[in-house]
């Protein structure tokens, strides 16, 4: 038996529970891995309060990303001993996921960690970072650089929007950092946004053309905020739009796509390939600062989570929350 969150069916909706789980039932894989570090995503949020559906298998073990030392491998790439960082993959929606002393995957959902990069690093990254840092990689492959314009940054002091701050900043990008909370100002400038904005100026009905105001944006927020920034991006500049935490919907035109020749740039970490996900482990152990990943995180106990995951929904976590298993 092993300590685990449980996700149950009720009648209505579901339960959550820091319980005992029976390594019997862990489901096939051909890698066991000793989970020393968790944290917590927006999505960890809606799943262990039931907001949304994303669990589709009971029971369930909470949490969609860890990382830990491989404990038993049957796996030729992977033997007792190994660090290793695993994100998505259906981990706590319909594989069991990583709120647990132990986790059992296939081999080839891993990747080894950096050099010099702890478990605890890389949960403090997390699938927030990690997506974050696609979100950065797939701009590049656009072609932008910092010459060509400020990138905005949306959710800036949420967890994908504060790694993608910090990384962006580092790169050498003029980052204006888009947020709810103007009191984190200073928080934001500490990470390197060179200009801070209220979250309130990009969330109304979006004009099919505005202003041009960037070259390029991280996006985690979708709705009219997103629309906003197509509407204000660069001639040919790019947005990456990784985020719903306002809505689902784009309530935009096509005027920004065939007028200006923007992009949208789609973003998904979950079934994310493993040799960009190899990359952009490789990038975050070099072009994220340690300074400012300390900065953006704090450590909670599994016993925490589930009070924490309704906060996250909320918008009343900064940064990154990581959560220590073992
Ligand atoms: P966080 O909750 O840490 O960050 C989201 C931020 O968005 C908040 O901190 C807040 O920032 C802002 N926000 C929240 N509610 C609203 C609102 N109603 N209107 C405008 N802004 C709002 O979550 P994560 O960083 O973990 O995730 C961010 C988003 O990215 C989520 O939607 C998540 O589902 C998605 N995501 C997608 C992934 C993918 O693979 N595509 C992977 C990881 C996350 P502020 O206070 O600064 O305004």
């Amino acid at each position: 038996m092993f300590k685990a969150i449980r996700i149950d069916k009720a009648e209505k909706g579901t339960t959550a529970a820091l319980t005992q789980f029976d390594e019997a039932e862990l489901m096939e894989g051909d890698v066991t891995v000793a989970v020393e570090y968790s944290d917590l995503n927006y999505k960890d949020g809606l799943a262990v309060t039931g907001k949304a559906p994303v669990v589709r298998r009971f029971p369930m073990i909470a949490g969609i990303d860890f990382a830990g030392t491989v404990e038993q491998s049957s796996h030729p790439a992977w033997k007792a001993g190994d660090k290793v960082v695993c994100t998505g993959w259906g981990m706590g929606e319909t594989h069991l996921g990583s709120y647990a002393e132990k986790a059992r995957v296939k081999g080839d959902w891993l990747v080894r960690l950096p050099e010099g990069m702890s478990p605890r690093d890389a949960m403090a990254i997390g699938t927030a970072g990690f997506t974050a840092m696609l979100a950065v990689m797939a701009l590049e492959k656009h072609g932008l650089t910092p010459g060509d314009g400020p990138i905005v940054v949306t959710g800036a002091a949420g967890g994908v929007g504060s790694v993608a701050t910090a990384v962006l900043s580092k790169l050498g990008h003029h980052v204006i950092a888009s947020t709810g909370r103007m009191s984190e100002a200073d928080y934001l400038k500490g990470l390197g946004a060179v200009e801070v904005i209220d979250r309130a100026e990009l969330s109304g009905p979006a004009k099919p053309l505005a202003k041009e105001r960037w070259a390029g944006g991280i996006d985690s927020v979708g709705s009219t905020t997103l629309a906003n920034l197509l509407s204000m991006t660069k001639y040919r500049g790019a947005i990456a739009a990784c985020g719903l935490a306002a809505g689902m919907d784009l309530p935009s035109s096509v005027a920004p796509f065939i007028l200006r020749g923007v992009c949208l740039l789609g973003i998904d970490s979950v079934m994310c390939p493993i040799e960009l996900r190899r990359a952009a482990w490789s990038r975050l152990s070099s072009d994220l600062d340690h300074g400012k990943l300390a900065e953006i995180t704090h450590e909670i106990g599994l016993g925490e989570v589930i009070a924490a995951g309704a906060k996250i929904l909320a918008g009343q976590v900064r940064g990154r929350i990581v959560v220590k298993i073992l």
